[in-house]
């Protein structure tokens, strides 16, 4: 009888793993594949983490948190995964992108540069009718290589592991939940789900909530790559004010590893292509360019000095998205708190890791959070839920 299964370790429930083992619990880990790996929504090498928050300004103390977290994990670790190379975000003035920095960063007194600096500003071709600003304390993390460090530390505070074997369902029993994977019958106290862009089998009530689509990443190789690497050039965020979402990207990758393509990754944040609702296992992973490129040339073409700019490499990876692109963290209802789950993380959710793991430990351990998470909540749908969905 374990005090906590969790359901899915990749991003999320590697976290709950690390938190929920140094509590002192004793804890197991499953995932139908080895994290990290290829076919959730970790995948695609680099993940921008920022606090200037234009989604919403609620995120940000959320985000101070989250910082904490990341730092403590690098101290555990002794290695950096948090990579402070700054990020240039770019739009008009009035756009979401710009505005919404803004709003948090007067919300929440944070520090923001009002422009680039020359240096920085090199690599980019900004419209005159375009407000740049720049935030020092933000960067990357490369997500393989920070899920494998989390799952390491967590296996160092005691957590049991399975992987590559799929839980096919789960159910209360007297008191304990009993978990079915394809191989096993798990026990234990309470359980967690993290199973991302798959959850929809394992909460079927969710499935009308979260829709997961599929996203293009792409990689180039350029002539001019030293003006592009880490230390010269920041991540970015740019709004096009004819195209609806942000395109965003990272410093040129010198090296490639396992964890990361060598090149110049740039990628068009708007919701993909539609899954199917038996959207399950990696059978549907594939990596067609579709349109998601020519905006990609277009983009380049209007706001990045690439010299001779080569497509080299290319990948897929899933958004899980709520109908309001927030997160959903809370306990399944119908199921006594023995049940949590954290859902719908829409894109944005992988620097939070470390502060969702420790949230969703509140939840299955007190019953509740000192974390400001009311506006992630299930509540939030209430007034036009169907009472049968969750
Ligand atoms: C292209 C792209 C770019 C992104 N960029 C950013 C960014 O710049 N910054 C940022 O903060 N966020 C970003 N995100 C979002 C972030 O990566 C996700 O929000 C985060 O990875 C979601 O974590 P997760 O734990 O829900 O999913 P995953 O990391 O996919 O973990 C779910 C795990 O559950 C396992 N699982 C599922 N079903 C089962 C089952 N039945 N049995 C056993 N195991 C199961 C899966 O195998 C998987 O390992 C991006 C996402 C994508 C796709």
């Amino acid at each position: 009888m374990y005090d906590l299964i969790i359901l899915g370790t990749g991003t999320m429930g590697s976290s709950v793993c690390y938190h929920a083992a140094k509590a002192g619990l004793n804890v197991l880990g499953l995932d139908q594949f080895k994290p990290p790996h290829k076919n959730g929504s970790h995948s695609g090498g680099t993940r921008i983490i920022r606090q200037a928050y234009f989604e919403h300004p609620n995120y940000v103390p959320l985000l101070h948190s989250a910082y904490e977290g990341w730092n403590s994990w690098e101290n555990e670790a002794g290695k950096t995964l948090f990579h402070k190379c700054g990020l240039a975000y770019g739009g008009e003035p009035e756009s979401e992108l710009i505005s919404g920095v803004l709003r948090s960063v007067n919300d929440h007194q944070l520090n923001i540069e009002p422009s680039l600096g020359a240096d920085k500003e090199a690599g980019f071709d900004v419209p005159g009718s375009f407000k740049m600003l720049f935030e020092k304390n933000a960067g990357f993390a490369i997500a393989d290589e920070s899920i494998e460090t989390v799952l390491e530390l967590a296996r160092k505070q005691g957590c049991d592991f399975q992987f590559d074997d799929r839980v096919v369902g789960w159910e209360l029993r007297n008191g304990h939940v009993e978990v079915y994977t394809k191989k096993e019958v798990y026990k234990s106290r309470k359980i967690v789900i993290t199973s991302g862009a798959y959850s929809g089998p394992l909460i079927p009530k969710l499935r009308r909530k979260v829709e997961v689509t599929r996203q293009k990443l792409f990689w180039f190789e350029i002539d001019n790559s030293e003006s592009f690497q880490e230390g010269k050039f920041p991540c970015w965020c740019f709004q096009d004010p004819d195209y609806p979402g942000l395109f965003y990207g990272f410093p040129y990758f010198q090296t490639g590893t396992s964890h990361h393509p060598r090149g110049l990754k740039i990628a068009y944040h708007y919701p993909g292509e539609i899954m199917s609702e038996n959207f399950i296992g990696a059978d549907h992973v594939e990596t067609p360019y579709g349109e998601e490129l020519v905006h990609i040339e277009k983009f380049i073409d209007k706001y990045l000095r690439l010299e001779n700019p080569q497509l080299v490499d290319r990948a897929t990876c899933f958004y899980s998205n709520s109908p309001d692109k927030d997160f959903i963290i809370d306990f399944l209802p119908g199921t006594d708190q023995k049940v949590v789950f954290a859902a719908g993380f829409s894109g944005h959710g992988f620097k939070f890791a470390p502060v969702i793991g420790k949230i969703v430990l509140d939840l299955t351990t007190l019953g509740n959070t000192g974390h400001p998470i009311d506006f992630l909540r299930l509540g939030r749908f209430s007034k036009t839920a169907n009472p049968k969905e969750v």
